[in-house]
């Protein structure tokens, strides 16, 4: 951060502390060539990744949502909710780790597909009756043979 008043790359600090919200913190400097004082503020930058949903409308990727999804897929199966919460933060971890600020629900979804699987075959197969909306019997036939490949 160069000083204001001179240009100077170098400034040491004086001072730091957090401000109200503890969102931010304030920093007093102090130019290491002309010796004047200024603040800065550093804050964390929070990017939301948005989904993008089959409409083509866009929502925040909302974890909350997901893991109760996943947690109707896995009623009354031999499933623990700690399973579910591992899994559900696996995911949120995959896709703001994915680079992109924008992610295709049905990519979350086959993410969802594939993690499931090695839990529970028949929560897997639920998850995908809501995800998917197959149109068939023959559909899901299908289906239920592709996941074994999962
Ligand atoms: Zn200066």
């Amino acid at each position: 951060m160069k000083c204001l008043f001179c240009g100077y790359e170098d400034s040491k600090v004086l001072d730091s502390r957090d401000t109200n919200n503890s969102q931010s913190i304030r920093r007093r400097r102090e130019c290491l060539n002309c010796g004047k004082r200024f603040t800065t503020y550093e804050t964390i930058e929070t990017v939301p990744v948005l989904i993008i949903k089959s409409d083509h409308s866009r929502q925040p990727f909302d974890n909350a949502k997901l893991k109760k999804s996943i947690m109707i897929a896995c009623d009354k199966r031999p499933v623990s909710l700690e399973m579910i919460n591992e899994l559900t933060d696996e995911i949120e971890k995959e896709v703001f780790n994915a680079k992109e600020q924008e992610i295709y629900s049905s990519t979350i979804g086959q993410m969802v597909l594939k993690k499931l699987k090695r839990l529970d075959d028949l929560a897997c197969i639920r998850y995908a009756i809501v995800f998917k909306k197959f149109e068939s019997i023959e559909d899901l036939e299908t289906f239920i043979t592709s996941i074994k490949s999962l």
